[in-house]
């Protein structure tokens, strides 16, 4: 195993403990990838049903990208995931790390007819101009089509897909940056929540401002990187194991 692989698999078992610790997982489902290797692709993916909370480096399962044979194999993946992260991976080469969950006031809005994430608050700056919506929930996504709408809603420079009456996919460079547009996703989605419930006007921020806004926090050198490694400083003082 490779220098690659190796931390790979430690930040996506951090990452997905973390998801649980903050309770933005669902029960054994959901699923995050991430694709190594330049020339043989391969793909990283959580185990099948295995709970977020224990998830180990060594647990994460591999395949090639290319593979055809996976749904049949003994490790294979939630099918959902496969379809999914595979093909969103191979159609759109900037997604190297994937996460899909049902966190639960990003969901909320995803269940809000015509819903475009509103300008409200700094975090939410963010994410201006970077989400792409899918208002047509297809039921559970186990065929190759799910995947490649999904690759067509974020084909233009998006990284955020709101997936109508479902959940949120997140896509990135890095585990550190996509885990921490999830964490932000997050936190300005429940001041939307709240906001909403007040039934009070929302004041948004006009658009030349949150533009500028989503800018700034781009040129923050390294921050996901810092909290990130925060995190995993964390989990190695109160759950090594999650690096074996
Ligand atoms: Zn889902």
């Amino acid at each position: 195993m490779n220098d690659q692989e190796k931390q790979a698999r430690i930040d996506l078992a951090a990452a997905l403990r973390w998801t649980a610790r903050l309770n933005l997982h669902e029960a054994v489902a959901n699923h995050y990838s991430v694709v190594i290797g330049d020339e043989n692709p391969q793909i990283l993916l959580n185990p099948k049903l295995k709970h977020f909370s224990r998830v180990k480096a060594s647990d994460i399962v591999k395949f090639d990208l290319d593979a055809t044979d996976v749904l049949s194999r003994p490790d294979a993946p939630d099918i959902s995931a496969w379809y999914l992260h595979s093909h969103l991976h191979k159609q759109l080469p900037r997604a190297k790390v994937i996460f899909h969950t049902h966190m639960p006031d990003t969901l909320a809005l995803a269940c809000i007819k015509d819903f475009e994430f509103m300008m409200l608050d700094q975090n939410a700056c963010r994410f201006y101009g970077r989400i792409a919506y899918d208002r047509d929930y297809n039921g559970l996504a186990i065929d190759d089509q799910e995947g490649e709408r999904c690759a067509q809603l974020l084909g233009d420079g998006k990284s955020i897909l709101f997936m109508g009456n479902h959940g949120v996919m997140i896509i990135g460079e890095t585990i550190a940056d996509v885990f921490d547009e999830m964490y932000y996703l997050e936190k300005a989605a429940d001041t939307q929540v709240k906001v909403l419930a007040s039934g009070r006007e929302p004041a948004i921020i006009p658009d030349d401002i949150a533009e500028m806004a989503c800018e700034q926090w781009h040129e923050y050198p390294g921050f996901s990187n810092y909290h990130f490694n925060e995190l995993k400083a964390i989990l190695d003082e109160e759950e090594p194991a999650y690096k074996n």
